[in-house]
């Protein structure tokens, strides 16, 4: 059988002669990619096989199927083996000297096109295929047989262009795809250098892949076959995404939670997100969302994918619609992306709500380290937010956790229906929440920039809703309408003054045991917090504050009536300095005048 071959050599077309010295200088940076490609033909090869056995149109396998990559130090060779469907000489020369060649060509084309852009490429550079193994190789050599029963074949191409095809000898249908590695394609002679290829770019094709090491014979296959993503929901248990996560991600703490996504036409893809623990602060605030395609690593961090504020997500998507010859751009701009993010932010803003709803005292405790992210999220995007909406939590000062509804029914019977109160400091401002709470108020906490950005941006995404600082105004504690303005009261605090500060002091009733009480324009002290994070060196702009001395206070009505004799100029400024306390962090000079002063007071008791 084996003598029908006749011996043929030949040329690559003259056109494409210059592509191997293209080849392998080109991409160098990410040459490992070869082994993907030979490694993925080979899957492609058992696959296809698979499939004809399904349709009876082959005979069942006897052999377990499996790709093998092999190192020989001693040849320089490493060889790229599977069981697949083989080919016939006929298909060598139109699979191989045809097909791949224009495929690699037409890659490569479109490549130096998409680099000459805004240089952002084609991720994972994918579809260089076969001729890819020529960047780290001199000679390569194929061996294979087809199922049909064909006589078997060898292909031997040398980088100058040339080829020839024998015929030869093997034993069993499929390929051998052998690489004479060139000198500077030595570290792909060691094993270790290709399991770390193999991990990142094989881990989770469908067929077992091997990779004996030296003379030993192959343990375990070095990739799972099934990955979690491609199994149903209902047959993975926490412990398998426990592990996934781990595998995955190579962080030890466990994630928050897991979304599996599995979406059919026309979307059709799959896809497991996590969302990890993250450290207080900013930190690691970078996700990794892995594409893949059929289970193929394509590259990690596809931005385009999923939205901005998605991105500390971690996770892995596989999308077989995607073409594999995909550059940034085109993901920008494609529709099927789009409706892809699309579909994440909505599996995404549901699993809040169901986790909320299926057990509330758990997503309680989680919301510390979520809420950022919510926020953010909601910030960003009034979809994800009117989706999203039941599972944002506000955190009131008592420490309770109150979804948005609940507040504001809590408003509403407090009788300040669509009015949130919020301090954005629970310790500082810890005597006005308290103020309010005997007034049967109850206030929101927002600590962060981020926490007021999320009300501000609420007061947009609901109509009528109001949300004021409780340092703002003095309005909710006054027992009588209006407020004075006291010849008496100026003249006291004439030249009185508080860094930062605009100063009118007025006289009011409030009904509190604080003797005054400073509060500041809500909007100014915004915009002064917004340009301390901007440009924290820039000395802060002057913010109108109101000193508020509460009549109903006997030391403010000793003052007033002149009952601190030569000490009234003393007293006023101690009393501004104790309402700053409350206002801010008091400076190194304030902090020291404010101590001294309280000493010299002590001296003075009886
Ligand atoms: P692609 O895989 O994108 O089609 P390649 O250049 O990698 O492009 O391969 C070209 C063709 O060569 C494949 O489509 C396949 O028909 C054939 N081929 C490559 N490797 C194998 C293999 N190991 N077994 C069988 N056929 C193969």
């Amino acid at each position: 059988m084996e003598s029908e071959i006749k011996n043929k050599t030949g040329g690559i077309s003259v056109e494409t002669e210059h592509i191997f010295p293209i080849i392998k200088k080109w991409l160098y940076s990410e040459r490992e990619i070869f082994l993907r490609e030979l490694v993925s033909n080979a899957v492609d090869a058992v696959t296809k096989h698979r499939r004809l056995v399904s349709l009876a149109a082959a005979e069942e396998s006897a052999a377990p199927y499996a790709v093998t990559v092999r190192v020989d130090a001693e040849a320089g060779t490493l060889t790229v083996s599977d069981n697949g469907i083989g080919m016939t000489e006929e298909e060598v020369e139109r699979y191989i000297c045809r097909m791949a060649l224009s495929g690699a060509l037409e890659f490569i084309e479109k490549y130096e096109g998409e680099s000459e852009g805004a240089g952002d490429g084609i991720i994972g550079h994918f579809g260089l295929g076969f001729y890819s193994a020529f960047m780290v190789a001199d000679t390569v050599e194929v061996v294979t047989r087809s199922y049909t029963g064909a006589p078997a074949v060898r292909w031997v191409c040398r980088e100058a262009g040339d080829y020839e095809i024998t015929p030869t000898e093997r034993e069993e249908r499929g390929t051998d795809v052998i690489l004479h590695l060139s000198e500077d394609g030595a570290e792909y002679l060691k094993t270790a250098r290709l399991a770390e290829i193999l991990a990142r770019y094989c881990a989770f094709m469908p067929v077992p892949i091997y990779l004996p090491s030296g003379d030993a014979e192959a343990g375990d296959p070095v990739n799972d076959t099934a990955p979690l993503w491609q199994r149903p929901a209902a047959e993975c248990t926490e412990d398998d995404y426990r592990a996934f996560y781990h595998r995955v991600f190579a962080d030890a703490r466990e994630p928050l939670f897991h979304m599996h996504l599995a979406a059919d036409y026309p979307l059709n893809f799959k896809g497991v997100l996590f969302f990890p623990k993250l450290s207080r602060g900013y930190e690691s605030l970078e996700g990794q969302i892995k594409l893949y395609y059929n289970q193929v690593f394509v590259a990690d961090n596809i931005r385009e994918v999923i939205p901005e504020y998605l991105l500390m997500l971690r996770g892995v998507i596989d999308c077989p619609e995607l073409p594999l010859n995909v550059s940034r751009s085109y993901l920008q701009d494609s529709a099927y992306v789009k409706k892809v993010a699309t579909y994440i932010v909505k599996k995404v803003a549901d699993k809040l709500t169901s986790l909320l709803t299926a057990d509330r005292a758990a997503y309680e405790a989680m919301w510390s380290e979520i809420s950022t992210f919510v926020a953010y999220a909601a910030i960003s995007d009034k979809k994800f937010y009117d989706r999203a909406a039941p599972a944002l939590l506000l955190t009131m000062a008592d420490g309770s956790r109150k979804t948005l509804e609940e507040a504001l029914a809590m408003a509403e019977a407090e009788g300040h229906a669509n009015v949130l109160y919020y301090a954005t400091d629970r310790d500082r401002q810890a005597p006005l929440i308290d103020a309010l709470a005997a007034r049967g108020l109850s206030v929101a906490v927002a600590p962060e920039m981020i926490d007021v950005r999320l009300l501000e941006v609420l007061k947009t995404y609901r109509d009528g809703l109001k949300c004021r600082r409780i340092d703002a105004s003095t309005e909710r504690l006054r027992t009588e309408e209006g407020s004075e303005d006291n010849a008496r009261a100026a003249a006291l605090f004439e030249g009185i003054t508080a860094e930062g500060l605009t100063l009118r002091v007025t006289c009011e009733h409030l009904g509190t045991a604080a003797p005054a009480v400073l509060t500041a324009d809500e909007e100014a002290l915004r915009m002064r917090e917004m340009m301390r994070m901007l440009a924290p060196e820039a000395p802060p702009a002057p913010v109108d504050a109101t000193l508020a001395l509460n009549l109903d206070s006997p030391l403010t009505a000793r003052l007033l009536s002149g009952g601190y004799g030569e000490e009234e100029g003393a007293v006023a400024r101690h009393l501004l300095s104790l309402s700053l306390l409350q206002h801010r962090p008091l400076g190194a000079e304030e902090m020291t005048a404010l101590l001294k002063e309280s000493y010299r007071f002590l001296t003075l008791l009886p």
